[in-house]
């Protein structure tokens, strides 16, 4: 067997480890611990000097472990690992012992104490190294193809960028026609542009484009596999369908509060929402111009925002309403100026110099704004109809009575009703308000924590058009990487299971954030994925969709579960030398 050779390389991190920890003594100590045949230090270990000087050593002492003891892994890990890789050592024969943030930066005023810490840290770094083993990175092939689950605008978008990318886009929608709520919408807020323009081309080149599967409608009835090797079934009108992709995105976008029994509407006719509006000042052949029915064209119209938002069932803003209610009470002016348009609000939400620049304009084109109180909110009266709206201005700090021919109430966007489903399916989340939830907001925005799945549009939250638009072209940028790489290299450092001793619990199953495990039948020890003549089940790790975050090995009660990198025998083996000092 080959004799284990370790080297330790020691970081001054110039003053920040070296103006605290005594680096010389941390060496010297370093250099009596068992196994240890080398060690030196470098003024900073990361440079081009620092990086030569590991691979010499490596090579010079024949090492077969590597300790480099430095600043932290998070940033500075895979170039020491390439470094050894460069060396011919395998990568997963390093170890990192983090000596600053865990003692010169936290223990600055304690130099001693910081400098016995990082011997004894060093000391738990060459006993888990010393029963390190080196590990194999796997490749899986990933499918030039994308499911997109939602034919809005976000869906069709983030479909055609990768159709003409050269990427077959299977576009699965569950309406009969394409555009969302697009074709439902008049124009687009800040430009003006009729919205019609816009959809109807986008639609145009998505039913006409040779790469992209339309399925419509149709629902997404199961998925299975990982990134690369999704496996889809579809049901359509004519049964179902089955087929394989490499990505998939989410962009099913959002549905429109109804507001039954708020501010009169289902009571009184001329109350209406801005869903409704949008289609009466669409252009023909939709409803005709806004009127009360009658053809008396209305003299004094009231918005009413924050319909049902920003309350303790749904706290949060829809970001989109107050926009919308800027763009209409704009266009009623400029059909009728002499009207009188309010715009009653809590507070007006017009993020960004071009939103605000539209709300100087519907102040310049006469439209009133008028704050209320959620205490005191506003009351639609009249008798058959809606004669008036009773509020209390908070800035006036008086009642005001305004007559009205119409009311439009401004609801927020609320997240689809089969959200929970597709969730499900997927294996994604949601956030506690319903909408699908990403990875990390500002990290790692429209991805899923699931690689291979992304999210774009009001799916992930209440967005604009332009939005949604940006967001399908970030989504669909992030799967073309894999696809145009056509394989994946998952890490090494992932969980399995020893078959004997695992009971088929399926504690770790549950436990897995990434759905990385499953329970597959064993025969004699050897997993098998068959199911005849078999005696028990037992936990199988899908290497390529494990993260090795190490939740399944903590919660497996039969020590079962195991984690590369980070067997029990390593971590013991560390505790062990620590606690025996
Ligand atoms: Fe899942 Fe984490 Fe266990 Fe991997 S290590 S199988 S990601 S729980
Ligand atoms: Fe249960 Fe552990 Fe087996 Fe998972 S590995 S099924 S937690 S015994």
């Amino acid at each position: 067997m080959e004799q284990t050779r370790i080297g330790v390389f020691v970081c001054h991190c110039g003053s920040n480890i070296g103006g605290v920890v005594d680096v010389p003594a941390v060496v010297e100590y370093a250099r009596a611990l068992p196994n240890v045949v080398y060690a030196e230090r470098n003024l900073y270990s990361c440079s081009e000097a620092g990086l030569s000087s590991l691979k010499q050593g490596i090579r010079a002492q024949r090492l077969n472990r590597v300790i480099v003891a430095a600043c932290t892994p998070r940033t500075h890990e895979p170039l020491f690992k390439n470094a050894c890789e460069e060396a011919g050592l395998n990568r997963y024969l390093f170890e990192f012992v983090n000596i600053r943030e865990h003692c010169s930066w936290i223990h600055r005023k304690d130099k001693e104490q910081a400098t016995e810490k990082a011997k004894r840290l060093i000391r738990m770094g060459v006993a888990k190294a010393s029963l390190l083993e080196p590990q194999e990175e796997t490749e899986s092939n990933v499918i030039p193809a994308v499911l997109v689950i939602g034919g809005g605008i976000a869906g069709m978008t983030a479909a055609l960028n990768l159709a003409r990318q050269g990427f077959r886009a299977h576009l699965v929608e569950k309406q009969a026609r394409l555009g969302g709520w697009l074709p439902h919408i008049n124009r687009l807020c800040p430009t003006d542009e009729e919205a019609a323009r816009l959809i109807d081309s986008v639609i145009r080149e998505a039913q006409a484009h040779e790469r992209i599967i339309l399925h419509m409608p149709a629902t997404v009835q199961e998925v299975s596999g990982y990134i690369g090797n999704f496996h889809v079934t579809v049901a359509e009108k004519e049964g179902k369908c089955t087929f394989d992709v490499g990505t998939i995105i989410v962009a099913t976008g959002a549905e429109v509060l109804q507001p039954l029994g708020l501010y009169g509407y289902g009571r009184f006719p001329n109350v209406i929402t801005q869903l409704e509006l949008e289609e009466r000042l669409r252009p023909p052949p939709s409803p005709s111009p806004v009127n009360d029915g009658g053809g008396k064209r209305w003299e004094s119209t009231v918005f009413i925002n924050c319909v049902g938002a920003r309350i303790p069932e749904r706290p949060y803003c829809s970001r989109v309403c107050c926009m919308t209610s800027l763009k209409n009470a704009i266009r009623l002016k400029k059909q009728n100026p002499a009207a009188q348009v309010y715009v009653l609000h809590r507070d007006l939400m017009t993020y960004g110099v071009e939103f605000e620049r539209y709300y100087r304009r519907a102040m310049e084109a006469g439209v009133r704004f008028l704050r209320y109180d959620i205490e005191r909110p506003p009351q639609v009266v009249g008798n058959g109809r809606a004669e008036a709206v009773v509020v209390w201005d908070t800035l006036r700090g008086q009642e005001r009575r305004l007559p009205v021919d119409a009311v439009v109430l401004n609801a927020p966007l609320i997240p689809a009703s089969d959200n929970a489903t597709l969730s499900r399916l997927l294996k994604v989340p949601l956030a506690e308000s319903g909408f699908f939830l990403e990875a990390h907001v500002k990290l790692r925005p429209v991805e899923f924590a699931t690689d291979g799945v992304y999210v774009c549009g009001t799916a992930r939250w209440p967005a604009d058009v332009s939005e949604s638009i940006a967001q399908a072209y970030a989504a669909s940028a992030k799967a073309a990487i894999p696809m145009r790489a056509g394989a994946v290299t998952a890490e090494a450092i992932t969980a399995f299971s020893v078959p004997e001793r695992c009971m088929g619990c399926g504690t770790c199953v549950v436990t897995c954030p990434y759905q990385a495990i499953e329970l597959r039948i064993a025969n004699g020890g050897h997993v098998l994925s068959g199911t005849e003549g078999l005696q028990k089940q037992v936990a199988w790790v899908n290497v390529v969709q494990c993260k090795g975050c190490g939740s399944c090995v903590a919660a497996c009660p039969s020590k079962a579960m195991q984690q590369r990198g980070f067997t029990d025998q390593q971590v013991l083996e560390m505790i062990s030398v620590i606690s025996g000092l």
